[in-house]
């Protein structure tokens, strides 16, 4: 399969905003893709050249494609670069360049002998040139990677060399998201209509679109419902919605639920194969190597041969025998340096979940059979112990828990369904989980964590640096961010610096499509970090787009005096608050007054 025809797509795609549109194209292509190509299209089109877990940073920095642009067109650097600042996007500046110098070339191309579909790339070639970039390491490897990259300018025609710069940089952004994926393919290669919630099932279970693209290619539907539980492979996670006062919670849990601590700080699913023991983050990335101690012990504490089990890594005083707080953790997370960090920052697991064990698929099991499993295959240690857990059925049982779990040092509790229907949803924020904050019983004030997707210039002290920051809650019926703040306030001049610098490398030169807003940002920027927040309380606002003509005709919902609280570097774009968490905030609060009034 040619690479230009997956470029034609990619312009297709970045031409729309419809989501309807896209999954059309989507199947367009897969109409033109051979099998033996399947996942690796999916893979491209998802702008990586793998399953996420599979750690595949192409690693290539500005500065090195505009090298490797400069040798491959033959101007200098800095007449790359001064392009680049006109045009603000690396891809758009080769495809300039490839345009002029491909017409000026024609004739002594032509009169090479060679076709021009001979020379072309294809789609694999691409691949597996991307994944050699990946793979080079060591010293000597930058000029490795650039020359790579020079390899495959030389081939490119103008419109595939424009995507092969997006791809490098991790900027590809063709705003199709792996249930865009998931739909396109049930509609291509199925008529059954249970076939998304088959495929979506098979892609939570694995983590790997690809993966679940290609069996359902090959082999149909029935293949894909047959996909197991594979050790080793991270399983995607369940996340909590929240409520804010207890009674609503209760109720909406049936009257009677398992109270937990909620720990502030890093989710952890942890797969044990034998002696081997993997683990995962909140975005599947392995971070096995970074919790060297957390794997000794997890291979002693679990008593299954294969097991799949979840918790939460928390920083520990063992002085003080106290919960430290998640920035403490944070301080811990480097490349370098762990067995001194291990040392110095000593952590304990809470385990709260059991997956999987010995064979057995525990995922649609209700959570009182989960968590007995749990509590039978896991002797306790120093390092490992399970959640506090405890069953309330009314308000004041609640709130004792609630109060316990403040002090302790938690930041509230999550409450779950012990129901028959309580299954682990994986991949997906559901009402079997609640949490429940310390801010929301204190006033309106809670936290939240929301994307930036814009910034403005900032004046006086703050000039030459990113002032304000547009952010953003996620709407995932829509797959689009929709603004709901401008945040200026609670960073050091510190904090700022690093924001600036990280944010602008970030900056796409128009509104990203994946961004609804009625404010014109200075700088724009690709939606990507998440920052938690926290505000006064939330109003309708003629400005913001979240929640926009929910709640009052043209009108949004935006969070007052929002104040940076911290980066959330392990959560994704995709696990920000989302619009129907302020919607029930919004409301809830409304309620709340009112009652205040009578
Ligand atoms: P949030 O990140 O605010 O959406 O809250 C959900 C997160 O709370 C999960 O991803 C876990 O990392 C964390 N957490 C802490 N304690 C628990 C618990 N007992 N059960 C489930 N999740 C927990």
């Amino acid at each position: 399969m040619r690479y230009a025809i997956l470029a034609e797509i990619y312009r297709k795609l970045d031409a729309t905003q419809k989501r309807l549109e896209m999954i059309d194209i989507l199947i367009e292509l897969f109409d033109k893709t051979e099998l033996e190509n399947i996942r690796i299209v999916i893979y491209l089109t998802s702008g990586k050249i793998g399953a996420d877990f599979e750690d595949l940073d192409i690693g290539i920095a500005e500065k090195m494609v505009i090298k490797a642009i400069a040798k491959a067109v033959g101007k200098s650097e800095e007449i790359v670069t001064a392009l680049f600042a006109k045009k603000g996007d690396l891809g758009e500046v080769v495809e300039a360049f490839k345009a002029k110098s491909t017409q000026q070339g024609l004739e002594a191309f032509l009169t090479d002998g060679k076709t021009a579909a001979e020379e072309s790339l294809t789609v694999r070639e691409v691949w597996e040139t991307l994944n050699k970039i990946a793979n080079l390491e060591g010293k000597g490897s930058a000029a490795k990677k650039i020359n790579t990259l020079v390899g495959l300018y030389a081939k490119a025609t103008p419109l595939e060399a424009k995507y092969i710069t997006r791809t490098v940089l991790s900027q590809l952004r063709l705003g199709v998201r792996d249930l865009t994926i998931i739909e396109a393919l049930a509609r291509k290669y199925c008529t059954e209509k249970d076939a998304r919630k088959v495929i979506e099932h098979a892609y939570n279970v694995t983590s790997d679109i690809g993966f679940v693209g290609e069996i359902l290619a090959r082999k149909g539907l029935e293949a894909v419902r047959q996909i197991k539980i594979q050790v080793g492979r991270p399983i995607r996670m369940m996340a909590a919605q929240r409520l804010p006062s207890t009674e609503e919670i209760l109720e909406k849990l049936g009257g009677k639920c398992a109270l937990e601590f909620k720990y502030d700080g890093e989710r952890v699913q942890a797969h044990k194969n034998g002696d081997k023991i993997t683990l995962f983050s909140r975005n599947l990335n392995d971070i096995s190597t970074m919790y060297p101690d957390v794997r000794d012990a997890l291979k002693a504490s679990i008593t299954a041969s294969k097991a799949i089990v979840e918790g939460e890594i928390v920083a520990w005083d063992p002085q003080a025998e106290r919960l430290r707080p998640f920035q403490i953790l944070m301080s811990r997370k480097r490349k370098y340096d762990i067995s001194e960090m291990k040392e110095k920052i000593p952590v304990k697991v809470f385990l709260f979940d059991l997956l999987f064990v010995d064979g057995d698929n525990y995922l649609l099991k209700a959570y009182p059979q989960r968590r007995t499993k749990l509590e039978e295959i896991i002797k306790e240690e120093e390092i490992i112990t399970l959640a506090s857990q405890e069953i309330v059925t009314n308000a004041s049982e609640f709130e004792a828990f609630f109060e316990t779990a403040i002090e302790s040092g938690c930041e509230g509790v999550m409450a779950k369904d012990i129901r028959e229907t309580a299954i682990y949803q994986a991949g997906n924020r559901g009402f079997l989980w609640i949490k429940h904050k310390f801010d929301y019983s204190s006033a309106f004030a809670d936290s939240y964590d929301f994307v930036v997707v814009g910034g403005f210039y900032g004046k006086g002290r703050r000039k030459g640096m990113l002032g304000t920051l547009l952010m953003a809650a996620y709407n995932p019926e829509k797959e689009i961010f929709e603004t709901v703040c401008k945040l200026g306030s609670g960073f050091s001049d510190e904090d700022l610096a690093k924001i600036t610098k990280e944010l602008m490398a970030l900056r796409t030169p128009e509104k990203p499509k994946e961004v609804a807003s009625k404010l014109e940002a200075d700088v724009w920027f690709y939606p990507t970090k998440v920052f938690e927040i926290r505000g006064a309380d939330l109003s309708t606002s003629p400005v913001h787009t979240c929640a926009l003509n929910e709640i009052k005709e043209d009108m949004g919902i935006a969070i007052r005096f929002p104040r940076f609280i911290r980066f959330r570097e392990d959560k994704k774009p995709e696990f920000a608050t989302t619009t129907k968490e302020i919607i029930d905030a919004y409301k809830e609060q409304r309620l709340l007054k009112k009652e205040k009034k009578n």
